[in-house]
Order: structure tokens, then sequence, then C-alpha cells
């Protein structure tokens, strides 16, 4: 007859754990507990290749020998990993007489303590104990990660359960800080969710992918999923925003009139306003938020307005574009390095902060983002200065939608060859011979 077992969340941040052991239990057992802030010692004569790397960047400490009973000296939870029930058992003796929790691998009947199975949805733990029977608490474990799978999978539209907040259990306004990256998002940016004894929302800037609604991230879906207020650029995958709660408000970013800079501004206001008035705001753009994407001015208008910030990276068009037409931007023996540059000012533009003549003295790869007005101009500057007429180019439209188009040709054809294929933007330009490198 034994007793259900008392489930506890512990906060281990700059405790001791001491683990016994090094092979492949310890390995999955490591990393949880240093995601949880543990102060690891592990005593293993020898370790997991794994193990080996996180102890050389000083994750944890190593003693390379058998465990003493010293090794316990003020821990306060041990994890038995070892094979041998003999030397387990001495630990777990040595833990019982100092009165500290005892998980162990090899016997969880003699175990003081239990690790669950465990699924991890942002801020939120569901932690399974089977009662005894980790078989048990794994299925219901996959059972639970399944259902909260199904409002993170972007492409499950039909099976996704709608309304309400659903599995995003934290509200938006205490999700702030665990949703903070850390280390702070530099200038000005307050942590703070109070200002003027008002409640403050907050803002994520969330890159959307380049186009397929699977490509964001588990995070910029999350954060998605508990949005009050949506702002979404015109490259941003529709049926991402097909998914919002009904009650969500949905702010096109590219119907602002006014010429781009005022819209912008426009952009920034709307961030700015909707979230001193408590809510949280998504800024969701295509691909991800820094590269040509306006994020930093975004992240400055809100920090400036002291709203707290959030940036999700996202999957860049590019490298996705390339890769999606099968081009690698860098391959062993090939290319050792790639430039993503604007085309959106012509190589003579006044405001152009490009050295396009620099550029054609690189071997490497050349992506050119919004590149497709000024092709002509772009590929004859390069060929004047030196990248050779005939390097492999290729076009790549709508990469990673249903409608993805893919055109090869050379530096000195592709500007005509664009034309005649009626390319149409968005568009990635990729110049360099890792265009032809995987064909054949
Ligand atoms: N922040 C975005 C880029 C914004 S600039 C990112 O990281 O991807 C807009 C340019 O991105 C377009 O003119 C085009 O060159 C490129 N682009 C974005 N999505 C694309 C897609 N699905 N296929 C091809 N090019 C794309």
């Amino acid at each position: 007859m034994t007793s259900n077992p008392y489930p506890l969340g512990l906060r281990l941040h700059g405790r001791r754990v001491v683990v016994v052991g090094g092979g492949t239990v310890a390995t999955r057992r490591v990393p949880a507990l240093l995601d949880a802030g543990a102060d690891v010692l592990l005593v293993a004569p020898e370790l997991t290749p794994a193990l080996r790397a996180r102890a050389d960047a000083g994750r944890l400490r190593w003693v390379p020998r058998r465990f003493v009973p010293e090794d316990l000296d003020g821990a306060w939870l041990v994890q038995v990993a070892v094979d041998d029930p003999m030397a387990a058992a001495s630990v777990s003796a040595v833990a019982a007489e100092r009165r500290i929790f005892c998980v162990r691998a090899d016997d969880r009947t003699a175990a003081t303590a239990w690790t669950p199975a465990v699924t991890r949805h942002g801020p939120v733990t569901v932690a399974v104990l089977g009662g005894g029977d980790p078989h048990r608490a794994m299925t219901v474990r996959d059972a639970v990660r399944d259902l909260l799978a199904v409002r993170l999978a972007p492409a499950g539209a039909a099976a996704a359960p709608s309304g309400g907040h659903g599995a995003s259990a934290v509200p938006p306004g205490q999700a702030g800080a665990a949703a903070a990256p850390p280390g702070g998002l530099g200038a000005g940016v307050t942590e703070a969710g109070v200002t003027g004894g008002r409640q403050v929302g907050r803002v994520a800037l969330v890159g959307a992918g380049p186009g397929d609604p699977e490509l964001i991230t588990v995070k910029g879906w999350r954060l998605l999923t508990e949005a009050d207020v949506v702002v979404a650029d015109r490259l941003v995958p529709g049926l991402l925003l097909d998914e919002l709660r009904p009650d969500v408000e949905l702010v096109d970013a590219s119907k602002i009139p006014y010429g781009p800079s005022r819209a912008q501004e426009e952009i920034n206001q709307i961030l700015v306003d909707r979230a001193l008035a408590g809510a949280f705001v998504v800024r969701l753009k295509g691909g991800d938020p820094y590269v040509f994407g306006r994020g930093g001015e975004e992240l400055l208008a809100c920090a400036a307005a002291g709203v707290p910030v959030t940036v999700v990276p996202g999957v860049t068009s590019s490298i996705a574009a390339p890769a999606a037409a099968g081009i690698p931007v860098t391959h062993r023996g090939v290319a050792h390095e790639f430039t993503v540059v604007s085309g959106h000012l012509a190589p003579d533009a006044p405001a152009s902060l490009v050295r396009w003549d620099a550029l054609a003295g690189l071997h490497g790869t050349l992506v050119i983002l919004m590149g497709l007005k000024n092709l002509a101009a772009i590929t004859a500057t390069l060929i004047a200065h030196g990248r050779s007429p005939q390097t492999p180019a290729a076009v790549v439209q709508e990469a990673t939608t249903g409608t993805q188009r893919v055109l090869r040709s050379t530096l000195d054809a592709v500007a005509a060859d664009v034309l005649t294929a009626e390319v149409r933007p968005p568009a990635v330009v990729v110049v360099g011979d890792v265009v032809n490198t995987l064909d054949g």
C-alpha cells in the first residue's frame, strides 16, 4: 500500500543539485536542472560527450571520480543516474540520512522523489506523475502536449478550438516578464508594467516567417494566440491571421494611408497607444523583424513611451527563400560567406548605403531583397566592378508558399529573364555558385 505522491515545483535556482552518474540517464536529466538554474555537481568517473561539453562550457561542475558521502554537502536534491544497484543504494542511503530527497533512475520504489513526465508551454509547465508507472505518465503527458499543440499548429486551422484564451493559461499582462528575453532589450526599455499608476500593456515584435504559416516560431505563435491587438504587415502569411480569436483587434498595417514614412509613424503610434491602454499588442512582421523590417524603429518608439517590448526573431526570407529553391546560402568549398543586401535603392542613388563595387569583389553568395525594380542596374554594376557575367543567379518569388516560382539564370541575363517571365515581388535574388551546387 503506497500513498500518493505530493507534487511540488522545486525552485532550484542557485541551489546545489548532485547528479551521480555520467551516462545517458544523466545526459537526459541534466538539461532541465540547468534550465531551472540549479547549481549542478556531477559525480562520475566518465561523462558522455554531451555532458562533457556542458562541463567544459562551465555550465556545471564535474568531479571525475566515484561518489563519496561528502559530495552531498550543501545539496538540496540528489539524482542517482547509475546502473549499479549497490552504488545507487549507497548514495540514497547517504541522502536519506541527511534528509535530502533522492531520485533514483534504477529503482523508483527505493526513491524518495519521482521526476514527472513534463511538457512545457511558454511559462506553463505541465508535470504528470503516473502513480509509479512512468509509461502511463508519458502517455498522459503526450495527450496533454497534443492538446496544447493543436492550438500551436497554424496549419491545423480546422482542428483548433476557437475563442477564449484556451491554452494560454497566463494572462497577457502576467506573461510579460516570462516572455522577455534574458539580458534586457537595451536602451530605455522598461520591465515595469505600470506608468503613472496605470497598468501598461506590452508589445511583442514577432517575426512571422517568409510565407508558409508553419514557419512562424513556436514562441511567436504562442504570443499571437495571446494577443489582444495584432498589427500585421502585407507580407504576413494570411493563414496565421485566420486563427486569431474573434475578439482580437486586427490592424492591417499595409492599409494605412500616407507615404511610407508617415505610415511608419502611424504604426508606431498605434503600437504605443494600444499598449498604454493596457493591451498586449503583437506586431507581426514578415520574415525576421530586424531584416529590412523597421523593427528597430518600432522598438525605439515603444521604449521612448515606456512600453515593454519583446522581440521574437523570425525565419528570414533572405535564407529561407534560397533554401526553398534548393539553394544553400553557404556550401563547403563553394561559398564561405553570404551577404544580404537591399536592392530598394538604385546603386547610383545618393541615399544608397551599399558599396556595390565592394560587393562585386566578393566570391560568396549575394542575396538581394527588394531588388526586382533595380535589378538591371544592380547586375550591371556588379559586372562593371568585376563579378563574372556568368555567375549563376536565381530568383525566388513568393518562397515557401503554394505559388512559389523559381527562375534560374546568370548574372548578365537575370534582369531580362525576370521581365520575360514576369516575376513579381516579393522575390529574392540569389547570386553565386551556390545556385547550381545542389543541381543534378
Ligand atoms: N523582414 C523580411 C524582409 C522584409 S523586406 C524578412 O526577413 O524576410 C521585403 C522583401 O523580402 C521582399 O521585397 C522580398 O525581397 C523579400 N521577401 C519576403 N518574403 C518573401 C517570400 N516569401 N519570397 C521571396 N521574397 C520574399
